[in-house]
């Protein structure tokens, strides 16, 4: 049994969040990573794992960059940026 960590070699760098809006457990976009923009001009980068998504922001709890690519694989089913 190995995990998948896309194209993070060194897995996530912060904590996998579970989502409850999108079923990550082998989803075929696992390893694809978005890029959403901060509210200070930082870009920040979401990975989808197989336990969830993970972010690069400071915020070890699931913060809205989590929820706009959430939002955006629900309702638009767009998963590029
Ligand atoms: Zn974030």
């Amino acid at each position: 049994m190995s995990t998948f960590y896309g194209k993070q070699k060194n897995g996530p760098k912060g904590r996998v969040i579970p989502s409850e809006v999108i079923r990550t457990e082998n989803h075929w976009l696992i390893g694809t990573t978005w890029t959403k923009n901060g509210s200070t001009g930082n870009k920040y980068s979401i990975t989808m794992f197989n336990k969830g998504f993970a972010c690069s922001c400071p915020a070890w709890k699931k913060c809205k960059h989590i929820t706009a690519v959430e939002e955006q694989l629900a309702y638009e089913g767009d998963y590029s940026t």
